[in-house]
Parts: structure tokens; C-alpha cells; sequence
């Protein structure tokens, strides 16, 4: 057999059937077109509440004009005998090809409003972008809706569509479409803020008695305006003479983010590789690591000498140069190509990190990160990173129910 391309001038036909759906009814649109020996080029169906849209593009039978005639005739005379509608188009050859710049749009919305899917389709088609298909990621915890458009390049999409979102206050996030989705095997979290709700360092602080003297540094350092390396030392001087028993202590205090353990639990049962990096500290994050089962971890390591905190760090400094460094040799380890890694931080020390990996996105971040990463994040929930990689909540609780 040769190839099955469908030469352009070939005469085809488009079937299109709308109703309540029940069962069988697939079957029965095939079987009424088999007995004309029509080839089948392409088919979509959609079932949205009960209501089913079943779109087949077949090619016109052979024998002319009449025996399209009657096709036509059947295929109706079929759809009204089961109260369905159905609308037959002429026309010639395949569909035609999508576009070049092919791009996922991710759309969360809590909820989503119609103004805002409007706007997002509006800037879409006016820089140019088609938009092909458009189907639900997740209803939950958010509403996650995918545009798959072409026509206009990556780049540019998400540049327009992060204007809208900024205006909106939705997430949107923009990426390439084709393999290197799929092949994306490594992720790579800031745990402060990020993996878990809190900061590390301020939790210490707090046993210490200088919480808002540390709370004032971290601040300033997120904001980009302290270098990160002083912030550290000097926030960790103040925690010096503390008894080490603290660390057990903040460690049963850290909070993990909602949906940590859900984003964790489904990456890994995907075949991704996990990691963290910390500008915090090893005795918490080798603790969580242990706990969730990460691939990676590396933090700072607060010195420890006597059974007393010693107010410094030991080894090498965990900086936003530091991280992206790290998250380089956690892709080499893991065998996979930077442009296939994603990260995920808050703050101005994970910038390096976010451009650095093949999607860097912002969670609940500082506007400095929000606006410099690939995308952002403004719902408090982990697992929404999920709909980013294009995992649908179905495939989230598939993978639960299995296991
Ligand atoms: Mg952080």
C-alpha cells in the first residue's frame, strides 16, 4: 500500500453531527458511511454536558454526484431518526496544514470568567495566532483551559499574552509546542515559599528571638536590593549560640505548599526526575527530601559545633548563581538537556534559575520574578504547575487511582 496522503484536488466531504450523545452513536455514523466506501481522513468529537460533536472529514464516494447525493441523504435521513442535527460540506483535500509557531496557551482562571478567555482570544488573534483547538486541563483547584494556536512565534505569543494576564490577574503561560514538551524529565523547586510556605531562616529566627530583624533582611534580599551571600551571612550570625536541638523543632514547623505532594507524587509516577535547591538550609531540606522522595537536593548547612548553632554557614554557598549552577548539574546527572528542565522559585535568587531551564516559572512571586520568568503562577496551589506541562487533572487521578 502507498502512502495515504490525500492528494488536494481529491473531493471530500466534512460530517458533522451535533446532539445528545448516547451510546453507539459513533458506530452508527461509521457504519452508515461505510456502505459508501469512503476513506476516513480525519475525526474530532467533543462531548461537552451530554452534548456530542462529532466532526468526520471523509473522502466523497466514488460514483459522482449521485452517489454523494445519496450519501447525503442517509447520513441525514440517520441524524433526524435520532433527533440529531447533521451538516455535510463539500470541499477538496485535507484539512489545511496547521501553521508554523505552534504554541500551547495554558489559561488559569479562579474562577474564569468569560471576559477574560475573551481577551486572551482576542490578543491571540490579533498578533496573528490561529487558535486550532481549545480543551479543559483541570477543573481543579483551578480552572485550566489549553489553546493550542498557531501561526504566531512563541516568543512573541507570550510576551502579548503576559500584558493581558498582568492587566487580568490570570495566569497564562506560553510554550513551544512539539517534542520538547514531552521530553521535559527534570524539575527543579526553591523550597522557601515555594515547596513550602514558609522561610526557613525566619522559623529559626523566631527560636532565636530576632524574628523581624531576619524577617526585614529576607525581604530586601528578595527584592533584589540586598547581594543574597551578605544577606545570608548576616541573617545567620544572628542565630548563633542557638541550641541545635532547634533544628528538630523547625522542622516539625515547615509547612509544605498545597498540592506539593500531589505535583511530586504525579511527576515522579510520569518518570520525571525531582530536585530542590535552597538558599536555606541542608538540616531542613534533606529532611523533606527524605520525605517526599526527591531525586536532588542541596541547601546551605548551618555549622553546627558543641550542640550550638555557630552563627555560620559551611561548604559552598547555595546564591541565585548558585542555584542555576546547581540546577545545570542536576540536568547532567540526570541525563537530560537543559532545555528540558523546568524550574519553579519566588524569589530575585531563583532568576538565574528560571532563565536557565527550558521553562522557568514564577510561583507567587515578587513582580521583579514575575515579569523576568517564562511564566508565573498566582494561585496558591503546586500541582497547578502540572497544567503547565500539559498533565490534565484526569491524568493526575488516574495515576492515583493505579497506585
Ligand atoms: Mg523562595
Amino acid at each position: 500500500m502507498g502512502r495515504t496522503m490525500i492528494p488536494a484536488q481529491t473531493p471530500t466531504l466534512l460530517v458533522k453531527i451535533f446532539g445528545r450523545d448516547r451510546p453507539g452513536l459513533t458506530a452508527g455514523l461509521f457504519e452508515t458511511l461505510a456502505a459508501f466506501h469512503v476513506t476516513v481522513i480525519d475525526i474530532e468529537q467533543v462531548v461537552t454536558r451530554g452534548r456530542i460533536v462529532l466532526c468526520a472529514l471523509v473522502s466523497a464516494p466514488a460514483g459522482g454526484s449521485g452517489s454523494e447525493g445519496e450519501l447525503r441523504a442517509t447520513v441525514h435521513g440517520w441524524a433526524e431518526g435520532l433527533g440529531m442535527q447533521a451538516e455535510i460540506i463539500s470541499g477538496l483535500g485535507d484539512n489545511p496544514a496547521r501553521g508554523s509557531g505552534r504554541s500551547h496557551v495554558t489559561v488559569l482562571g479562579n474562577p474564569l470568567n468569560a471576559e477574560n478567555t475573551a481577551a486572551i482570544a482576542a490578543r491571540i488573534t490579533g498578533c496573528g495566532g490561529n487558535i486550532d483547538r481549545i480543551f479543559r486541563l483541570a477543573k481543579y483547584p483551578v480552572t485550566a483551559v489549553e489553546f493550542n494556536v498557531s501561526g504566531v512565534p512563541t516568543e512573541r505569543l507570550r510576551t502579548e499574552l503576559a500584558t493581558e494576564a498582568a492587566v487580568r490577574s490570570i495566569d497564562v503561560a506560553v510554550v513551544s509546542a512539539g517534542l520538547s514538551r514531552r521530553a521535559q524529565r527534570l524539575v527543579v523547586m526553591d523550597v522557601d515559599s515555594t515547596l513550602i510556605q514558609d522561610e526557613v531562616i525566619e522559623l529559626f529566627a523566631a527560636h532565636a528571638g530576632c524574628e523581624e530583624k531576619v524577617a526585614e533582611v529576607t525581604a530586601a534580599a528578595m527584592r533584589g536590593e540586598l547581594d543574597f551571600e551578605e544577606s545570608l551571612h548576616a541573617r545567620v550570625a544572628l542565630l548563633a549560640g542557638l541550641d541545635a536541638s532547634v533544628v528538630d523543632k523547625v522542622r516539625a514547623e515547615v509547612r509544605l505548599t498545597p498540592g506539593a505532594r500531589t505535583l511530586i507524587r504525579t511527576l515522579k509516577r510520569l518518570g520525571y526526575q525531582v530536585g530542590v535547591v535552597s538558599g536555606g538550609f541542608t538540616q531542613v531540606t534533606d529532611a523533606l527530601a527524605e520525605q517526599l522522595g526527591l531525586d536532588f537536593a542541596a541547601a546551605n548547612t548551618l555549622e553546627i559545633v558543641d550542640g550550638r548553632l555557630t552563627g555560620r554557614v559551611t561548604g559552598e554557598i547555595v546564591d541565585r548563581a548558585g542555584k542555576a549552577r546547581l540546577l545545570r548539574r542536576f540536568a547532567a546527572s540526570a541525563g537530560v538537556p537543559l532545555a528540558q528542565t523546568v524550574a519553579i522559585g519566588d524569589g530575585a535568587n531563583d532568576l538565574d534559575m528560571l532563565n536557565a531551564a527550558g521553562l522557568g516559572v514564577a510561583f507567587n512571586a515578587k513582580p521583579l520574578v514575575r515579569q523576568a520568568a517564562h511564566t508565573a503562577l498566582s494561585v496558591p496551589f503546586l500541582d497547578t504547575v502540572l497544567y503547565l506541562l500539559g498533565i490534565t487533572r484526569e491524568e493526575v487521578e488516574a495515576a492515583d487511582a493505579e497506585s
